[in-house]
């Protein structure tokens, strides 16, 4: 029997705020271990929770780029269970009025849905040193998203192109760093599978904590084929909760899964309902950029480049955004995205781009120049490094490196006539009829005339000399 997989996702993305969700303590990486923390974070008697209003800011961002509705009145629970990275015994989260709710994003044609998108207090973190265990309580209270998707994924390619769409628009929108190799962002994997031209889905199993896109294409496709193989055999699928282990590329059966009720949630008596006004959501929505997914229809529809180079463009926010300044300069897409990804991102290398030490405006003039043949390719490239390398503009880049095309017909004359003389018998062949061999002789001009003569010139002139 052919089974289909069935999968859905619950991203866990850590908020870019300055402070924990719902006391003052810093939300930074990397601290000397329980620096960052206080009474509330530490769940000490008599202290309470005060919500973090950027972190519900940053949640309604998420959700306006990816289509959500805002809940007008969300409200907080009480999710309790008991690990010692958890020194409330519960985390304050959203079980019945979640934040955002809807939306999705496409992935190669599909509309994968979201259910959800809630904000909730990340846990501590528990370390194994040495024969000994530590708890870091500097990651208690920290505040993240969890966005779930219906299980409208099909395949691991499917998955991991949806986590890096979505990881992007949430870097584009400043809403979580998407660092995975540092844990901002996680992914929790449901999968099960249904035999072809069935309806009734099958028993689940979810993976957890997932940290990079590679296992999670890995930790999908093994679970498939585990499923697939204990189906075919005639077993059963237990509902249960597996890790997936980096090293085998395995998973393995952690618990039996537990479901929503046995956490007891209930509502948190600590911290009020919060009412999102719709003035709040425009406020909001007024001041998000244009997601990257937008922008790629955008390039690949509109400006015509193709999706690889949209892609390419689009990976770091700073590089769209020069991209965008660059056109909006007046440049012509194509040749911007040509320059841009060929010499810009050369000199930017493995640097991580903030900033771009070329004005879009000199870009855009330097690639107007090349358009009109006042520099040629090779003079646009060194424009592009003089002024990244100095920081200077245009015109001393133009003047410093000599490269504004100056034509002197007799040099070209000369050029033409010192190849034809070489080789007599090209000539006299071309004349002939050969006209392959006019491509041969013209290569060989522009290699002696190269940045001193434009292709049209050289062309005409060559033409003539040939035809005397
Ligand atoms: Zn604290």
């Amino acid at each position: 029997m052919k089974y289909i997989p069935v999968i859905g996702l619950e991203i866990h993305a850590e908020l870019m705020t300055e402070t924990k969700a719902f006391c003052g303590c810093s939300n930074s990486f990397g601290q000397d271990k329980n620096s960052n923390t206080c009474p509330v974070c530490l769940a000490l008697p008599g202290a309470l929770p005060v919500l973090n209003q950027k972190a519900v800011q940053l949640a309604i961002s998420a959700g306006l780029l990816c289509g959500s509705e805002i809940t007008p009145i969300t409200i907080w629970d009480r999710k309790n269970y008991f690990y010692p990275d958890l020194a409330k015994a519960y985390q304050i989260s959203q079980l019945y009025a979640p934040i955002c709710v809807g939306g999705g994003l496409e992935v190669n044609g599909r509309y994968i849905r979201f259910n959800r998108i809630h904000l909730e207090e990340d846990a501590g973190k528990l370390l194994h040193e040495r024969g000994s265990s530590i708890i870091d309580y500097n990651r208690a209270g920290v505040p993240l998203i969890e966005c779930v998707t219906e299980p409208d994924i099909r395949s691991s390619d499917e998955a991991v192109e949806f986590v890096e769409k979505f990881r992007r628009i949430l870097i584009y929108g400043d809403i979580c760093d998407g660092k995975m190799e540092q844990g901002s962002l996680r992914v929790d994997a449901n999968i099960s599978i249904m035999p072809e031209n069935s309806i009734a889905l099958g028993t689940r199993a979810e993976i957890k904590n997932i940290n990079s896109f590679r296992f999670l294409k890995r930790a999908i496709e093994f679970e498939i084929e585990r499923q697939t193989e204990l189906l075919s055999n005639g077993g059963r699928i237990v509902q249960e909760t597996r890790r997936y282990d980096e090293v085998s590329g395995e998973t393995f059966s952690m618990r039996s899964k537990e479901d929503a009720h046995d956490y007891r949630y209930f509502p948190d008596p600590d911290v009020l309902p919060l009412i999102i006004s719709a003035e709040d959501v425009e406020e909001i929505r007024n001041t998000l950029p244009e997601p990257p997914n937008k922008r790629y229809d955008r390039y690949v529809n509109k400006y015509m480049i193709s999706g690889r180079d949209a892609d390419t463009i689009l990976a770091e926010r700073a590089t769209a955004d020069f991209y965008d300044a660059v056109i909006n300069e007046g440049a012509d897409p194509k040749a911007a995205a040509n320059s841009i990804k060929g010499e810009l991102l050369r000199l930017l290398g493995e640097k991580a781009v903030k900033e771009i030490p070329v004005s879009p405006k000199d870009f855009a003039k330097a690639l107007e120049l090349a358009s009109n043949l006042k520099i040629s390719q090779d003079g646009l490239k060194a424009a592009i490094t003089y002024m990244f390398q100095t920081g200077e503009g245009i015109d001393k880049a133009l003047k410093e490196k000599n490269l504004i095309i100056t034509e002197n017909q007799d040099l070209i004359k000369a050029v033409i006539a010192e190849i034809v003389a070489e080789d007599p018998d090209l000539a006299t062949r071309y004349k002939a009829g050969e006209n392959k061999l006019f491509s041969y002789l013209f290569g060989q001009c522009m290699k002696k005339l190269k940045g001193k003569a434009l292709p049209q010139s050289i062309n005409l002139e060559l033409i003539k000399e040939l035809t005397e």
